[in-house]
This record gives structure tokens, C-alpha cells and sequence, in this order.
């Protein structure tokens, strides 16, 4: 494998990411928030209870991608105005996905951090893109890529002189049909070996069931990972999208006690 720039050897302390008050790559990191950007009056609630739960950075998509171009494919530029002003309210970072070229810089006009989704995780020319420019960015593995594929995705958006990215596994597809995906954690081990990138696990889109989300969320801080990207409505069973897989606020809230327990017991393994 050629993975000049993300190869471990290149930056064994680790690459670090400063993204308001957390560094990504050192301090454990939870981004929550809802699947979709729905009103400012939803994503600023939701923000209020992530960030009372201890969620450093809060997500909502304004561009959904969506298999049916007839469900609800997000606010565009007003859901960014939402999520802006939410991550304002809270003090929050804010993470949006990117799925067009076109939208690049608009985006990270709003964005701290830009998500490239599991299906654009090949786009090479929206990778290339973000490359030129240097807000963080999470790369998502796609659902059909091998790791090597997902690293060399990273070092495209690397070559272009970005440094900032943050690898996050969100399950692949495999003959299971009981959960959404399945996630591969031995991805995260294998991604913490090879590079210095900090890896990041979705286990809301991994399974797509809220109620396996907590027990692979401990296994994925077990896994080694950097932190955890969960999905949080406050009315899921109204949701525009992804209802099935959302938590409320207090089952998230408690789950973050639960994280918080196992990333110090970790620690103590560490040594
Ligand atoms: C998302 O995080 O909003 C999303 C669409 O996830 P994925 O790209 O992993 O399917
Ligand atoms: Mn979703």
C-alpha cells in the first residue's frame, strides 16, 4: 500500500486537530446532532441537549443524499443558516456534509468542519476540491470500499496540501440485512496502525438501529477509536429522515456517561 502522506511512519505522535475547544486526535470527541437540518427552531433545541450532554461538536445535514430523489433532501443554504446559528447559541463547532463541487466553498463559509459522505467517499473531484482548502474535514468510508480504497481517498484530499482529515467508519454492506451496514471495527484497528489520521466510528448509520447504537458505540471506544459521530432528535419518530436509527436526547445523555467511563478506563490500559 502507497499511503505517502497518511502512512503512521510519516507522523507517529499523531495528527491533531484544533476545532474550537477540542483537539481532534488528543481529546476524546463527540459530534451529535440530528440526521437533518429541519428548522432552526429543531436544531437549536437539539443542539441545547447535545451540548448539555457533552457533545463537543454538533452535525446536521443541509445537502442530504438520498436513494429516492422523492424523500426530503435537506434545507440547502437556509439549513446552514440553522445550523450556524445553532453552533453559535451553543458554542458548538459545526459539521455539515458536502456532496457538490459547486457547494465547496459556500459550505465552509458556515462549516468548521466538512463532511464527505459514505457515498461521495470516491468523488475524486469533490476530494480534490477540499483539498485546497484547509477546514477539517471527515471522510467517510464508503459502504463497497475496502480500506485501502478509504485511505487513498484520504490522501488525495492530503496531496492537495489539506492536512486535516479525520477518517470515520460508518459500516459496510455485507450479506446482513438486520442491521443497515455492519460495522467493521477491525477498519479502525487497521486505520490506527497505518496512519496518523484520528478515526472516527458512526455506529447511528452503521446499524441504523437505535437500540444498538450504545453497545457498539462502547465497543468502537474499545476499538481504539478517536471518537464517535451519533445522530440525536428530540421527536425521532417525526424525523425527516433516518427516524429508525436517532436517539433521544437522555438515552444519548447517558450513553456519554458510558463512553466517558470506558475512554478512562482505556487510558489506564494505556500505561
Ligand atoms: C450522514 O452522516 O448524514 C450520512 C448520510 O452518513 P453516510 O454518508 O455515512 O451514509
Ligand atoms: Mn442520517
Amino acid at each position: 500500500m502507497e499511503h505517502k502522506l497518511a502512512a503512521l511512519g510519516r507522523k507517529p505522535e499523531g495528527t491533531c486537530i484544533q476545532v474550537g475547544d477540542v483537539n481532534i486526535g488528543k481529546d476524546f470527541c463527540i459530534i451529535a446532532g440530528p440526521c437533518s437540518v429541519e428548522s432552526e427552531e429543531q436544531i437549536v433545541e437539539i443542539a441545547i441537549e447535545v451540548k448539555r450532554a457533552g457533545a463537543a461538536v454538533l452535525r446536521g445535514g443541509a445537502y442530504k443524499p438520498r436513494t429516492s430523489p422523492y424523500s426530503f433532501r435537506g434545507l440547502g443554504r437556509a439549513g446552514l443558516e440553522y445550523l450556524r446559528k445553532a453552533g453559535d447559541i451553543t458554542g458548538l463547532p459545526i459539521i455539515t456534509e458536502v456532496i457538490d463541487t459547486r457547494d465547496v466553498y459556500l459550505i465552509s463559509e458556515y462549516a468548521d468542519i466538512l463532511q464527505v459522505g459514505a457515498r461521495n467517499m470516491q468523488n475524486f473531484s469533490l476530494l480534490v476540491e477540499i483539498g485546497k482548502i484547509r477546514k477539517p474535514v471527515l471522510l467517510k468510508r464508503g459502504m463497497n470500499a475496502t480500506i485501502e480504497e478509504w485511505l487513498n481517498c484520504a490522501e488525495y484530499i492530503l496531496n492537495e496540501g489539506n492536512p486535516n482529515v479525520i477518517l470515520c467508519e460508518r459500516g459496510v454492506r455485507t450479506f446482513e440485512t438486520y442491521m443497515r451496514n455492519t460495522l467493521d471495527l477491525s477498519a479502525v484497528a487497521v486505520a490506527k496502525r497505518l496512519t496518523h489520521l484520528p478515526v472516527f466510528v458512526d455506529p447511528s448509520h452503521a446499524t441504523g438501529k437505535r437500540e444498538l447504537v450504545e453497545t457498539m458505540s462502547l465497543s468502537a471506544v474499545m476499538a481504539g477509536c478517536d471518537g464517535l459521530e451519533i445522530e440525536v432528535h428530540s421527536n425521532p419518530q417525526n424525523a425527516l429522515s433516518d427516524k429508525e436509527q436517532q436517539l433521544l436526547p437522555k438515552d444519548f445523555e447517558m450513553l456519554l456517561k458510558k463512553t466517558g467511563k470506558l475512554v478512562e478506563f482505556r487510558k489506564q490500559l494505556e500505561v
